[in-house]
């Protein structure tokens, strides 16, 4: 496929590649309006210094001997130029002939008579002495942008979107599946059709049917297999199977959109089953392709929607000082299933709890920045939840150690036990360290000592 269809937009049947000249010259473009409109800061003073100190931005060429930046710089200036015009303020700096001044989108020069340009111009003016400044015609802000000036140089990104492609995008199934749908109706899928025209000499018939040759449109709509399988479907066979864009119209406007998804996830499983009949001589039955596809479907879907609930189990992160605020032991475990933040803080001060008691620890200050399960434990909350199931375990195990209170304190200044938590991540789930701080415990105890 050439690599200007790839570089049309999505909407348009392309895959949106960025034209990397263009886009190059885009992001150039960044730094020549910064030179342009910001003729005061310091690395547009040293660019003038060097190379147009006697003319302004507009005025400067290439030079004698430039550098490399002032290249890059310059291939972009023209582009930002066209792309640009001058708001008149005292009129100053402005060359009535030279400069791009009138705001008309086509060409901002004066070019015809002077007088019937300007007396047509609607150039607002202001009472104020303000200086004459360049604006960016393509933005509705009037500051340059990558994305405009891109589409500015890459005028076929304005091609008319068609409504199928969006759908195509949208739909909710595995992505290789929508780019394999694009590859299918744009035609650069591999089958024995597209590969003889290639000069690949590969047999030219169908390799399930051997009837007929191989085309897209073949071995997804036509093929005798492809027709008993959609036929089997809840989708059913329509139309005459001899485009396949046409058939994907149809299909989003006839069918539900988890008809449509289904339907194209059957697409996917029929090249894959002519695929594994290609290199390893094998086919699935009807059934047994319908159900794949169903079962693939279902279980992509189930598992984006919980996603969060597989997410990594809550980590507990526990640091114990001693009075002076000297490192004294950490640790950090997990707990094993998803519970509400609540019940995880609660969770987690029973677990220091539990720790102290088997450290045999007495005289023992628990902080804690979660403001509902410090209430409860001062409190003494009982009750039918789980919360306060928690709480009564916390209250049962600070009574078997001597001397323990409860303080709450703000989480920014809990900041080690944070982070001793989301070590927890990565040393996949379970640490512990005593006397010595782990490392990058360091800078949070320092922080909070000092
Ligand atoms: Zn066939």
């Amino acid at each position: 496929m050439r690599w200007d269809a790839l570089c049309k937009p999505k909407s348009a049947g392309g895959i949106g590649f960025k034209k990397l000249h263009a886009f190059n010259l885009a992001m150039l473009g960044k730094q020549s309006w910064k030179l342009m409109t910001k003729p005061n800061s310091l690395v547009a003073q040293i660019f003038k210094a060097r190379y147009y100190s006697r003319t302004s931005f507009a005025g400067a060429t290439l030079g004698h001997n430039p550098s490399y930046a002032w290249r890059s710089i310059m291939a972009a200036k023209q582009v930002v130029i066209e792309g640009s015009r001058i708001r008149i303020g005292d009129g100053e700096q402005t060359f009535i002939g030279k400069d791009p001044w009138l705001p008309d989108s086509e060409c901002g020069f004066i070019n015809t008579l002077l007088s019937e340009q300007v007396k047509s111009a609607p150039i607002p003016l202001s009472n104020r002495s303000n200086a004459d400044s360049w604006y960016w015609m393509h933005e509705a802000k009037r500051v340059y942008t990558v994305r405009s000036s891109y589409k500015m140089l890459v005028p076929c990104l304005d091609i008319p979107s068609s409504s199928i492609w969006n759908r195509l995008w949208r739909l909710e199934v595995p992505s290789k599946v929508k780019h394999f749908m694009w590859r299918a109706l744009t035609d650069i899928l591999p089958t024995t059709e597209n590969l003889i025209k290639k000069y690949v000499e590969v047999p030219p018939a169908c390799p399930i049917c051997h009837a007929s040759s191989e085309s897209i449109c073949h071995i997804l709509l036509q093929c005798p297999f492809a027709r008993t399988c959609w036929m089997t479907s809840s989708i059913g066979f329509f139309g005459d199977g001899s485009n396949l864009l046409l058939w994907l119209e149809a299909l989003f406007n006839r069918y539900s959109l988890e008809q449509t998804q289904l339907a194209v996830m059957i697409c996917w499983s029929l090249w894959q089953n002519r695929n594994a009949m290609v290199w390893r001589g094998k086919t699935s039955g009807v059934q047994q392709l319908l159900n794949s596809a169903g079962h693939f479907l279902f279980q992509w879907q189930f598992v984006r929607k919980h996603q969060f609930l597989f997410s990594q189990p809550s980590p507990i992160g526990n640091v114990i000082r001693d009075s002076n605020g000297a490192f004294v032991a950490a640790r950090c475990c997990s707990i094993p299933e998803r519970f509400s933040a609540r019940d995880a803080e609660a969770l987690g001060v029973r677990e220091a709890l539990s720790w102290i008691k088997q450290l045999q620890l007495s005289n023992v200050t628990i902080e804690m920045d979660c403001l509902n399960v410090y209430n409860a434990l001062v409190n003494n909350l009982s009750g039918p939840s789980s919360f306060s199931l928690i709480i009564e375990d916390c209250c049962a195990l600070s009574n078997s150690i001597r001397y323990v209170s409860f303080s709450f304190i703000r989480r920014s200044a809990n900041s080690a036990a944070h982070s001793v938590a989301q070590a927890g991540n990565s040393l996949s789930g379970h640490g512990e360290w005593r006397a010595v701080p782990p490392p990058f415990l360091i800078a949070d105890l320092v922080g909070s000592s000092s």
